[in-house]
């Protein structure tokens, strides 16, 4: 029998472990045996993909740079990548004042049901504001600053200093470039190695990905907050999901456009990445598999993916920027202010900034939304308005940061020439012509 493709495998795991948990919430006892018993298998599958996040980004990275063996194309591969992710990520922030604008679901909302938000969940928008007081103290230069680390081990000792481990990356990458190549060979070899094992490990982390979104969807529903406020936000989140998927269909037509790839090929690469990015809300941890996916089933060459993508999940979050956008309005709305343009066209440049300073995981978009609330004077208690959905609506913006990544990298890919059909390995053909290469060389 053909075996089930991944993407179908994810979906089932996913649909199945929502029914599960709502079946389970009709027992007393339901609730408990999915946080303890079925909760903790989704951790642990989100650890996994977190555990080679860093080491992938390394070996993939300095196997990329070292590959170009000319600095002047790195460069000129660099601004490409940060112009394009630039310039998506302001379509994004257009398309989502645009339609918060033309919707306006912050009008919709009484008073009694704005009320009753703030008081349920003004604990949780004060700690989301507390974190976001602390991004704000840091000087106009601390992000540089911030890039540079001081000890290499410190720096991939946590995942959240992926910036880090990537400025080390490139750097070593360009030194490896500048060392005659004799020299440089061995070490090259060695990080070809690794990136191979590492990706065989994303395939086998892949086998248990059905199970981890059953476990990871189930947790989701047991915990997800009364349905009387969802109902009220129903406006609002409708607004933001349509927002993304104008931008989904944004990207699709992009990669036809530029690289007359067509959108199913497209989406039927892509699919199973954007189904993990939705089910773990986190890019960084989603990186792993859209690095394969990219690679092996939208043909971009290693070279570019290995660039583009690292740098993407940390900066490229348009998601999140067209996220920022519509929420930052529709408090506004709900508070009863009217935003003049110059100050939509203000919440255009935090958003991007604030989106390319949003880390990868689950949350970080409503943290950093604490800023664009701020620069736009628009009052910062409006978050206890919006918390009650950030969860699911961080799931939708995370599965668009991702594809904005592919997007972008296949763009890059094209316009380097690194771009070819799917280059999906067969490991057992793989082994038999390696073995067949080492006898030949024997
Ligand atoms: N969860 C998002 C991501 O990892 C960031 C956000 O909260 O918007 O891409």
């Amino acid at each position: 029998m053909k075996k089930l493709a991944l993407h179908w495998q994810i979906l089932i795991g996913m649909a199945a472990g929502i029914l599960f948990a709502l079946l389970m919430t009709n027992f007393s006892w339901g609730n408990d045996l999915i946080s303890d018993w079925i909760k903790p298998f989704g951790n642990i599958f989100i650890n996994l993909l977190k555990l080679i996040a860093v080491p992938l980004i390394l070996a993939s990275l300095i196997k990329g740079i070292s590959d170009l063996k000319d600095i002047s194309k790195l460069s000129k591969m660099g601004l490409r990548t940060i112009v394009t992710y630039i310039l998506t990520t302001i379509v994004a922030v257009s398309i989502g004042l645009a339609v918060v604008n033309v919707f306006q679901p912050g009008k919709s909302i009484t008073q009694d049901t704005q009320k009753e938000l703030v008081k349920n969940y003004s604990t949780d928008a004060e700690l989301t504001r507390q974190s976001a007081q602390e991004q704000k103290e840091r000087g106009p230069l601390q992000a540089l600053e911030d890039l540079v680390p001081d000890n290499i081990f410190g720096a991939a000792s946590k995942n959240s200093n992926m910036l880090q481990v990537i400025f080390f990356a490139i750097f070593f990458g360009i030194g490896m470039i500048l060392i005659p190549e004799k020299q440089a060979k061995p070490i090259k070899d060695f990080f070809d190695g690794l990136n191979e094992v590492i990706l065989k490990m994303i395939d086998l982390i892949m086998l248990g990905a059905p199970y981890g979104v059953f476990a990871l969807l189930a947790a989701l529903v047991v915990e997800a907050p009364s349905a009387d406020l969802f109902v009220a936000l129903l406006y609002y989140a409708a607004c933001v999901v349509g927002g993304l998927l104008l931008m989904i269909i944004f990207y699709m037509m992009i990669v036809w456009i530029f690289t007359k790839k067509s959108p199913q090929y497209f989406l039927k690469g892509i699919s199973p990445a954007q189904l993990l990015a939705f089910s773990t809300s986190s890019s960084a941890a989603t990186l792993p598999v859209t690095m394969e996916r990219v690679e092996e089933h939208l043909g971009v060459n290693r070279q570019v993916s290995s660039f583009v993508l690292p740098i993407g999940a940390t900066i490229n979050m348009d998601g999140t920027s067209l996220y920022q956008a519509v929420a930052a309005v529709f408090i506004a709305q709900a508070f009863g202010m009217d935003l003049d343009f110059a100050t939509q066209l203000g919440i255009i440049s935090t958003a991007t900034l604030a989106s390319i300073g949003s880390a990868a995981v689950p949350g970080a978009g409503m943290v950093m939304l604490v800023i664009v609330l701020g620069q736009a004077g628009i009052p910062e208690a409006g978050l206890a308005l919006i918390f009650a959905v950030d969860r699911p609506l961080d799931m939708v913006r995370t599965t668009v940061n991702v594809t904005g990544d592919a997007s972008v990298s296949m763009l890059v890919a094209k316009s380097q020439n690194k771009l070819s059909g799917p280059q999906v390995k067969n490991w057992d053909d793989e082994y038999k012509n390696r073995e067949l290469e080492n006898r030949n060389e024997k």
